[in-house]
């Protein structure tokens, strides 16, 4: 090897090594080899686990003319040859006397891939109208074709070691979940049996407003313990994304309307005052939107209660703004990153009942709908809730 091909060589290394972007890096090593190797187009194939196919992964046209996609076609029969026959393989074109489309004219070079030691893929070189490839080409394409699997091999890793950390995730979550589960189950389940055995003591005669006291506890806490239950399924539903949503065009202003009716007939005292401008409907799960408004409602009935609620709704662009505010006593900023994280309760306040699930669902819901969901909140002033949801999701 002369001193040129080398220092060529060592720059193109030293150049590429630090890029993290597969396919990136392979667009400047074909580009910086041209000038030792020249070819119009080249085209990586990888077998399809899906399928067991081969389907192209990467292709470029680096020459004159053609696009590389146009040209893929040129190498996808060989390319199954030289998956076939596991060996580099090279295919020089009929000569036709007076053939002046030199595009009808392909050089084809490929060689089989291998991600450590099983045949993975096929890589294409094609050069327009010749010439053959000369033995320096071929050993520089076979060069390129090490290079493009070990990149290829690095960014397989790169997905397996994603993968295994967010599985490591999952499990440290799923830990913290069981703990804290049970402490939550534990907690109404001693006031059922404690309430319960107290009543059947036979030793001890409770007059009847001691026992509709006892028995009202039994039958809050049982509730709890549903309500616990079934935000559980839910969320859990949702942390492992099995939970189905069916998107359908839906107005909600139509749908907070009918959430809000249902909750003032409950709670009479409730004031709720629209701001609404004319909305399109927007794309959205409107059985889960209403839970997300029902969860809202209910937690200022809770946090706030006889404060009026202001819903506000605009459509900015191709998106859904929403502001649900209240007028109640507020959070204070140092609880707030939290609110939204499972199980999370703002310490030292007092209600009846509540799982520490219901804003958790309520943000999963809207990142299903690839929205955001965020709140603000004064001390003393009030809380308010924001959604934003695009009108059209990608889904
Ligand atoms: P839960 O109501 O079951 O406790 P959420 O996830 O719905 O759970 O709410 C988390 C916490 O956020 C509540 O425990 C409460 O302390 C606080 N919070 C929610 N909404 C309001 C509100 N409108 N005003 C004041 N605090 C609120």
């Amino acid at each position: 090897m002369d001193l040129h091909t080398l220092t060529t060589l060592h720059d193109v290394f030293d150049q590429l090594h630090g890029i993290q972007d597969w396919k990136i890096t392979l667009d400047k090593l074909f580009v910086s080899l041209r000038g030792e190797f020249v070819f119009d187009n080249v085209a990586i194939y990888l077998v399809d686990p899906q399928t067991s196919s081969l389907e192209v992964a990467y292709a470029r046209a680096v020459g004159r003319g053609k696009t590389a996609e146009a040209d893929v076609a040129w190498g996808e029969t060989f390319a199954n040859e030289v998956f076939a026959k596991e060996k580099m393989l090279m295919q020089h074109p009929v000569p036709v006397p007076q053939e002046t489309d030199r595009l009808l004219q392909a050089y084809l070079l490929g060689f089989p891939m291998y991600i450590g030691s099983r045949l993975e893929g096929v890589i294409v070189f094609i050069r327009f109208g010749g010439p053959e490839y000369s033995e320096t080409h071929i050993r520089l394409a076979s060069l390129q074709a090490y290079w493009a699997m070990a990149l290829i091999e690095r960014k397989a890793l790169k997905e397996a070691r994603s993968d295994m950390e967010s599985v490591q995730r999952q499990m440290r979550l799923q830990d913290d979940f069981v703990s804290t589960i049970s402490h939550e189950l534990r907690t109404p389940l001693g006031f059922i049996k404690g309430y319960s055995t107290s009543l059947l003591r036979q030793d001890t005669s409770w007059d009847e407003g001691t026992q509709r006291e006892f028995l009202t506890i039994i039958d809050e806490e049982a509730d709890r313990l549903t309500k616990l239950i079934e935000d559980m399924l839910e969320s859990a539903r949702l942390e492992s994304k099995t939970m189905q949503f069916k998107f359908s065009p839906v107005r909600l202003d139509g749908v907070i309307r009918d959430v809000a009716q249902r909750v003032t007939t409950l709670h009479s005292n409730l004031r709720v005052v629209f701001d609404i401008q004319p909305l399109e409907p927007i794309s959205a799960d409107s059985l889960r939107i209403s839970q997300v408004f029902e969860n809202l409602f209910s937690n200022a009935v809770k946090y706030a209660p006889g404060a009026n609620i202001h819903i506000g709704m605009q459509m900015v662009d191709a998106e859904l703004r929403i502001s649900f505010a209240d007028q109640g006593p507020g959070i204070a900023e140092a609880y707030l990153p939290f609110l939204f994280e499972r199980f999370y309760r703002v310490p030292g306040v007092r209600t009846e009942a509540g799982t520490g699930l219901g804003l958790y669902i309520c943000r999963q819901i809207i990142l299903a709908h690839h929205g955001k969901i965020w709140v603000e909140s004064v001390l003393g002033r009030g809380t308010t809730f924001f959604i934003e949801l695009p009108a059209h999701p990608p889904v």
